[in-house]
């Protein structure tokens, strides 16, 4: 088991790993001591598949937990689902000193935590991650959302959780296109800082993705302590540190925007498009070899994640898919500074890249097979 500090002054907190986590919270002293009431807020297959094992231990140490299920997937980081929500905290009779607990994937830590911030001007939380892309990544920095008409997490608002639990057991029953999506997220930490970290993935990916107790541990806790490094430095993303997290985002987003935000393109397997996206325009830069280029691409074909946009069945072309990249929340004074490559393992923060070459390259890739 793993435990990784997030240093944040008064807002820190640990990200636990490990198996087993669900049933020993309690002994273990890390769920608040559950002498009253609880409220749980559960994604439905998570709740199904791992809610007895929390519940059990819960209700054990004499906590009265209330549950509030979330269904519909990335739908539901809406605002009639977030008023849902906070009516029922509310009915609830939750207080700020109050933690409620969120478990399941990015689609419930990210309504619920955005509950909580607004939630009696910040209610705590605790974060139980069920799916890889959430232990890894949306868990843990404090990024809080739901999705407007405008786009994808538009209204939202920094509120860090008090604790999270990355249970490894839970990936067990993960659906398995899920589990490769949020390998992307793993795959990314390697990419943008840590060669070393994306060697060792090169050679253990088969070992992560069938979930080798040894193996996911590293792998999970490798990423986490990247994310928590990145966040402790620059955590509301003013100093450009923690815009490096969006390596493959800005690529990534404008396909899922392409692709209606649907079931056919994961978030994930858009970060794994855009990553090899980044890295191929990169290389057409000049500022990483093509080689570099090469390699992330076969680490994402490895991982059986998507690495051509000619194979999506786009009915656009590269000036649209840019068109989408104008309504990123990270555009400023009509630019829009792109997360490319030096070399595996550097990332850096191109503020000179202008849209229309991006087209063009996008262009080019719509056309490659
Ligand atoms: P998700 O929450 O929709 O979960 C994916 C699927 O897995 C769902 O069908 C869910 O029901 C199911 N599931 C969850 N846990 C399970 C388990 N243990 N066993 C079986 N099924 C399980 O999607 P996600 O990929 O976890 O998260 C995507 C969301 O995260 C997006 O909305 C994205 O914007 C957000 N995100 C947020 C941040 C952040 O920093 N806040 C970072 C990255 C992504």
């Amino acid at each position: 088991m793993a435990v990784i500090p997030v240093e944040l002054g008064g807002r820190s907190y640990d990200v636990h790993v490990g198996r087993g986590l669900l049933e020993r919270a309690v002994a273990d002293g890390l769920l608040p001591s559950p002498g009253g009431g609880l409220c749980l807020v559960a994604d439905g297959n998570a709740l199904a598949h791992h809610g007895e094992r929390l519940l059990h231990v819960l209700k054990e140490a004499g906590a009265a937990v209330a549950v509030y299920e979330v269904h519909g997937g990335e739908a539901a980081k809406s605002w009639s689902e977030l008023e849902r929500l906070t009516d029922w905290l509310l009915a609830q009779g939750v207080e700020r000193g109050d933690r409620v607990l969120a478990m399941g994937g990015g689609v419930v830590g990210d309504l619920t935590g955005f509950a909580c911030a607004i939630l009696k001007r910040g209610t705590g939380f605790v974060q139980l991650p069920t799916t890889l892309l959430a232990q890894v990544d949306s868990s843990v920095g404090g990024k809080t959302a739901i999705n407007t008409a405008a786009g994808k997490n538009l209204v939202g608002a920094f509120h860090q959780p008090s604790l999270v639990l990355a249970d490894l057991d839970t990936l067990a029953t993960l659906p398995e296109r899920e589990l490769r999506a949020g390998y992307a997220e793993v795959l990314k930490y390697g990419v943008l800082g840590d060669a070393e970290f994306f060697d060792w993935l090169c050679a253990n990916a088969d070992a992560v993705l069938s979930l080798v107790p040894d193996a996911i541990e590293h792998a999970v806790a490798t990423s986490i302590a990247a994310k928590a490094r990145i966040v402790a430095e620059d955590e509301r993303e003013t100093s450009g540190r923690r815009a490096l997290l969006n390596l493959g985002h800005t690529f990534g987003h404008a396909l899922e925007a392409a692709t209606g935000f649907s079931e056919g393109l994961l978030h994930g397997e858009a970060v794994a498009l855009g990553m090899v996206l980044a890295a191929r325009y990169s290389a057409r830069r000049d500022d990483c070899s093509l080689d570099d280029a090469e390699r992330v691409t076969r680490a994402v074909s490895q991982a059986g994640l998507p690495t051509e946009i000619s194979a999506l069945g786009l009915e656009c072309d590269g000036a649209a898919l840019v068109d989408h990249m104008r309504h990123d929340k990270k555009m400023q004074g009509g630019t829009l500074p792109f997360v490319l490559l030096r070399t595996i393992g550097a990332a850096f923060l191109a503020k000179d890249v202008a849209l229309e070459d991006v087209a063009l390259f996008l262009d080019e890739q719509l056309q490659t097979h």
